[in-house]
């Protein structure tokens, strides 16, 4: 089972951003679901992978990412592309909508 990760909200405790919840779905421009770092975390647990594609198909896996802050965020890959890093995802806009 694997879940692409299309938006993110994050806070600025460190220089790359801590990401603190993102957004799933099918549709880059439209979130299906929010899910925050926590439930990812316990998706991963059962198995599930969760991966950034861009606009060319290419996809990075999402890792857990132990954010000096001490709280759990998440990470790209290393391989990942300047376009599927997760860095470069649009911000969710949950607020907006
Ligand atoms: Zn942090």
């Amino acid at each position: 089972m694997s879940t692409r990760i299309v938006c993110c909200e994050q806070t600025g405790c460190t220089t790359s951003g801590h990401i603190t919840a993102v957004g799933v779905g099918s549709d880059p421009a439209a979130a299906n679901s929010r899910m925050t770092v926590s439930e990812v975390y316990r998706a991963m647990d059962r198995g599930e992978r969760f991966y950034t594609e861009d606009q060319f198909g290419n996809r990075a896996a999402v890792h857990k990412y132990n954010c000096p802050c001490g709280r759990g965020s998440l990470r790209s890959a290393p391989d990942c592309t300047r376009w599927n890093n997760l860095d470069s995802l649009r911000i969710c806009s949950w607020r907006a909508a």
